[in-house]
């Protein structure tokens, strides 16, 4: 296809603001595009490259800028072009201002350095901003614009931004305004021409007269919508259904969004709870060596992503070594990479940011922080897909290909994520305390039936909300535990003032460790002023911090309302009662 008809229909793709007419313009541009289907399915959304390729062509706009003033001739340079930039305020339309026919024959083909810069200006007219007079037919295809942007890409180590200035002007210097417009868009990755992913979608789906649901999967486990086009043309649904996930090609990540307990259990007949780790999310692709390794390093083909399908495999060898110790088959693991200290212990999301991208000196930035992958999903073992399986499915599968025991403690087994299925939200306040205790970030609530879905932000992860506001109470009451627990005091009843009056709230019984209930059974038992049976009755003097879900009304309690999954969060000291929280901000917090 003629680059000129790809800047013609993507035009009239622009002026269009009906969708389902620009999924027409986008379907009918499809269907004429032979050959070149890939390419032009990835331009007309401002791609060079598949999604899954983090391949970049490393062109800032001051390259772009050269290219364009060399193009444009003797009389134009890079800051004319900024001019240009700050009145028009996009690039194509700067790009599209000039008329590149006055290096025609010059540089077009030479792209040696300074073929541009040292041609004479001929007849170009830099004053023509108009972008009207520029006729230049250099008869560009879209094969030659991807094939040379990717040369660009591919131009590294010393003179290379020289090389990519050479060969995009080569390409601006054949460029009509038109061309020029949408050439200087793609290289800057700025488009805007109103194709999103979705449009794309739904156009390879009308062109090739398949439903959008293999479509949609297709694309889903490939990232690559010039391949997908392709097959849906060439095989229509057998040939999607076909397409399927590949060892060094990376998966949207599935997201969270923010949720909490009561919503999980009230949507779920249970919740699987996993502990959230504070890093950074990774996907290890891994395949086992080959036996007859033409390396003889016996070690297996591994690929590290990060959550936007970047590779950052380099900057993370702690993960390679990981696959090489612990895996045997070939896999695609979901995870998490955490920074630690000397203990094992996790550190701060920050600290993984210092080794996360590194390209250099990444054997010096590992002597300063190291990481360890830990793993809560498998998307593919031994040969199979298994987006599709329930996330239960998917964690047994996980277990097994990490030869991971299950235990019923919650300890941390090596880079594996443990996940409790319960409807007890004791349980769920008992793992989040653990998570906290360790020096994790909290909990996971996920959806244990639901499938894999890359690149969604649903309800079926849920991160729990962090307390946006703590009370804090007076403990008036608690009860002696049992069996181990017996000499301990727990399950602690809060109040808040109201005047010189304390009113109940509710009772904290979980996010307690053993060492923290002994500390708090000191604090307390002094202040038993009555018994009753394992029930006490204390003399107000100590203050706790809680965190909660909700405020709702409740006749349980004297205050009239009660505090959904209410969380300890520590004593405080520095607090007695007059400083305590009162009925009217319990009141105020409930109504915001
Ligand atoms: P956020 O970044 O706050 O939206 O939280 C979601 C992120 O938490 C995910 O993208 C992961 O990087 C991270 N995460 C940590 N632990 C888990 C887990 N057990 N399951 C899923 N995501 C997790």
């Amino acid at each position: 296809m003629e680059f000129a008809t790809f800047a013609d229909r993507a035009a009239t793709i622009e002026a269009e603001s009906a969708d389902l007419e620009i999924v027409a313009h986008v379907r009918d541009l499809l269907a004429e595009a032979g050959d070149d289907l890939p390419i032009v399915a990835r331009f007309v959304q401002g791609r060079v490259f598949p999604a899954w390729d983090s391949t970049t062509l490393d062109i800032g706009p001051n390259t772009c800028y050269d290219a364009i003033a060399r193009a444009a001739g003797t009389n134009v340079d890079a800051d004319d072009v900024e001019d240009r930039l700050a009145e028009r305020g996009e690039i194509g339309a700067v790009a599209a201002s000039y008329d590149f026919g006055g290096q025609q024959g010059l540089g077009a083909f030479m792209g040696g350095g300074g073929a541009g810069a040292g041609g004479a200006g001929g007849d170009n007219d830099d004053h023509n901003n108009g972008g009207t007079g520029n006729n230049n037919t250099g008869n560009l295809t879209v094969r030659e614009v991807n094939d040379t942007l990717t040369d660009l890409a591919a131009a590294e180590g010393s003179g290379s931004q020289d090389r990519k200035v050479d060969l995009l002007f080569g390409l601006f210097n054949r460029c009509s305004n038109d061309e020029a417009r949408y050439l200087a868009r793609l290289v800057l990755s700025e488009m805007r021409i109103g194709v999103g992913e979705g449009t794309v979608r739904d156009a390879i789906a009308e062109a090739f007269d398949v439903p959008q649901e293999p479509v949609e999967r297709a694309l889903q486990v490939s990232n690559d919508y010039g391949q997908v086009a392709e097959t849906a043309r060439e095989d229509g649904v057998s040939g999607l259904d076909e397409i399927d996930l590949e060892i060094g090609r990376p998966v949207q990540a599935m997201l969270a969004q923010a949720g909490t307990v009561t919503d999980a259990l009230e949507e779920w007949d249970e919740a699987a709870v996993e502990w959230k780790y504070d890093g950074a999310r990774i996907q290890l692709h891994y395949d086992p060596a080959d036996p007859g390794d033409p390396d003889g390093d016996n070690k297996g083909e591994t690929h590290v992503f990060s959550r936007n399908m970047e590779a950052v495999t380099d900057a993370l060898p702690e993960v390679v070594e990981f696959a090489n110790e612990h895996l045997d088959s070939p896999v695609i693991l979901d995870g998490e990479v955490v920074a630690i200290d000397d203990d094992g212990s996790p550190l701060p999301f920050q600290e993984v940011l210092k080794r996360f991208r590194r390209k250099h000196d990444v054997a010096k930035a590992r002597e300063d922080v190291s990481v360890r992958p830990v793993f809560f999903d498998c998307l593919h073992a031994d040969g199979d897909d298994l987006l599709d399986e329930p996330l239960v499915e998917r964690h047994d599968q996980l277990e097994s290909v990490l030869a991971a025991e299950r235990q019923q403690e919650p300890e941390e087994i090596d880079g594996f994520s443990l996940l409790w299925v319960t409807d007890d939200p004791d349980e769920i306040e008992a793992v989040d305390a653990d998570a906290l205790e360790a020096g994790h970030e909290g909990i996971m609530l996920k959806n244990p039936d639901s499938t894999y879905s890359p690149g969604r932000r649903g309800k079926n992860w849920q991160k729990r909300k962090p307390d946006v506001e703590t009370l804090d109470c007076v403990v008036t009451g608690a009860e002696w535990g049992e069996g181990r627990r017996a000499t301990f005091l727990g399950t602690f009843e809060l109040s808040v003032r109201d005047g010189d009056d304390l009113e109940t709230v509710g009772k904290v019984a979980t996010g307690i460790t053993d060492e923290k209930l002994e500390e708090l059974t000191e604090l307390l038992e002094p202040h038993i002023v009555a018994e009753d049976g394992t029930a006490v009755e204390l003399e107000p003097a100590v203050v706790f911090e809680v965190g909660y879900e909700e405020i709702q009304t409740s006749p349980t309690y004297s205050s009239g309302y009660a505090l959904r999954f209410p969380r300890f969060l520590g004593v405080r000291y520095d607090k007695d009662t007059e400083g305590a929280d009162t009925l009217e901000r319990l009141e105020m917090l409930r109504d915001e």
